[in-house]
């Protein structure tokens, strides 16, 4: 008998000897446990921010908090800098929705959400920013969630959310060490093959719609809502942040 399968013989032996002999609560019935201290909690690797879209932070708590609405995230930060805490970072909150970012089609499994209390037409108050700063700084620490990783939701659902507004300070937030960003824009030619819908495609963008995705790419990473065609300078700005996300992770 090979070894391998021979401890695992007297695994199930023994296991079956000894009374109470512990299944995992979630897999399959006919699988011999053997169980290993090698793991923990599964850990998130994205942030996505959100508008809540209320005139006041309790209105916003009341429908996180609503079973029947079946939305939620982990915090909401009120415009005076109070953190609401709804969700435990280890369960899934229910705030992406469908959603897709370079490859990753499911962002509420993989994600801290953070809804900012704002109507979505109005400036981020000094406060409210203090504190997300600090909820960032502590997400990041504790789940190594890499620089490019921390999104708006209008970035995962194109076409569907615009939140947060174009007035969110992603810049800001760039140099504080969360999320892409083209810091210093190298004066290279645009190819002749340059593609945009590619490079947004490159960022992370779901590109099946087209308009939406470049929407989402200017509110993000110019701070308008402007429509019609991709110019030179939004070229420039694509390749820049394609340049930046293949840069390897600082240590
Ligand atoms: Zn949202």
């Amino acid at each position: 008998m090979p070894s391998r399968l021979l401890l695992l013989v007297s695994l199930g032996l023994a296991c079956a000897l000894v009374a109470g002999c512990a299944r995992f609560p979630v897999g399959f019935e006919r699988a011999i446990v053997v169980p290993s201290p090698n793991h923990n909690a599964r850990r998130p690797n994205f942030v996505i921010l959100h508008d809540t879209t209320s005139s006041n932070a309790e209105h916003a708590l009341r429908t996180l908090t609503n079973p029947a609405r079946e939305v939620s995230s982990h915090y909401l930060i009120g415009r005076d800098g109070t953190l609401y805490q709804l969700v435990d970072e280890e369960r899934r909150a229910w705030h992406a929705g469908k959603s897709y970012w370079g490859g990753n089609t499911d962002l509420n499994s993989a994600s801290i959400g953070i809804e900012l209390d704002n109507t979505g037409a109005e400036p981020y108050s000094e406060a409210q920013m203090t504190v997300l700063l600090d909820v960032l700084k502590g997400v990041k620490e504790r789940y190594r969630i890499p620089t490019n990783n921390f999104l708006g939701h209008g970035d995962v659902a194109p076409g569907r959310k615009v939140d947060p507004s174009r007035l969110f300070p992603w810049e800001r937030l760039a140099k504080e060490g969360y999320g892409l960003w083209c810091h210093q824009q190298a004066v290279l030619p645009i190819p002749d093959s340059f593609d945009s819908l590619m490079a947004l495609q490159d960022i992370g963008y779901d590109t099946s719609n087209p308009a939406a995705a470049l929407a989402a790419f200017r509110r993000h990473f110019l701070a308008n809502d402007s429509e019609g065609d991709v110019s030179d300078a939004e070229r420039r700005l694509m390749q820049c942040l394609v340049i930046e996300k293949r840069k390897p992770p600082a240590s």
